[in-house]
């Protein structure tokens, strides 16, 4: 058993998501960054909404909760090391809690870098991560709170899960990162594929979550600093994994497509 993902899109171009746990039917959202569209989806399934999880206390993953709460008298869980820039918590989390949905289970996971309370949650029954503005489809977040190594040790920890585990990340970034990976990686057959497959899904303004971590290891260049090819066109042949990340990074901060 496990839980079942919905995808919300909202703003811009930021993805929360509904969570049902199929055995209790009790329901979260991940990353509420508007309440209306939330609500509106939540009154349809019959308006059981039971907790709102956040990852990081940035506006677009957050803005909704006091509404949300008002209207349906949900309980907030996040990240501890950020309580004083968050919503009420009602509960707390740290690296290595269990949050609990239901009968489900989500394992806790620190990944400071983007900020630096950053959570990702992992349902493992059925490998499914949320990971916002950590790991992206192709890309990952950028340095606001962290330096490269402790991004780079945060995405570590991310790309070592199962292969098969479902990627659902905070933001429809996918088309950028494709361009940007192609740039570092032109002749990379599992760069230049999934690429076709992005333009595709997004042409039919389709998205292009969920990903999994096995196809992110393939085609992230931010899994891949070790990667040879990527290391020489950085020219960086001998420099460390987290030398590497930072300097993609900041390529892909510069980078115009
Ligand atoms: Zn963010
Ligand atoms: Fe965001």
């Amino acid at each position: 058993m496990g839980v079942t993902v919905e995808i919300l899109p909202l703003l811009t171009d930021n993805y929360a998501y509904l969570v049902t746990d199929a055995e209790s039917g009790a329901v979260a959202v991940v990353d509420p960054g508007e309440a209306g569209p939330v609500l509106a989806r939540v009154r349809e399934r019959g308006g059981r909404l039971d907790w709102i999880l956040l990852t990081h206390h940035h506006g677009d993953h957050v803005a909704g909760v006091g509404e949300l709460v008002a209207a349906t008298g949900a309980r907030v869980a996040g990240p501890a090391a950020d309580a004083r820039r968050l919503p009420p918590l009602d509960r707390a989390l740290a690296e290595g809690e269990v949050f609990e949905l239901g009968r489900a289970a989500a394992r806790v996971i620190a990944t400071p870098g983007h900020t630096a309370g950053h959570l990702c949650y992992l349902f493992e029954a059925s490998g499914d991560l949320f990971c916002a503005d950590t790991l992206f489809v192709m890309g990952c977040g950028r340095l606001f709170e962290g330096d490269a190594a402790t991004m780079w040790a945060s995405l570590s920890k991310l790309s070592r899960l199962p292969p098969e585990t479902k990627v659902w990340c905070g933001h429809e970034y996918t088309l950028a990162n494709a361009r940007f990976a192609l740039w570092v990686t032109p002749d990379d057959p599992a760069v230049r594929e999934r690429a076709r497959e992005v333009e595709r899904l997004r042409s039919e303004e389709r998205p292009t979550v969920p990903s999994t971590i096995g196809v992110e290891r393939a085609t992230n260049p931010f899994l891949r600093p070790f990667d040879p090819a990527i290391r020489r066109r950085l020219g960086l042949e001998g420099a460390s994994d987290a030398e590497v990340f930072g300097a993609l990074r900041r390529a892909k901060d510069g980078f115009k497509g």
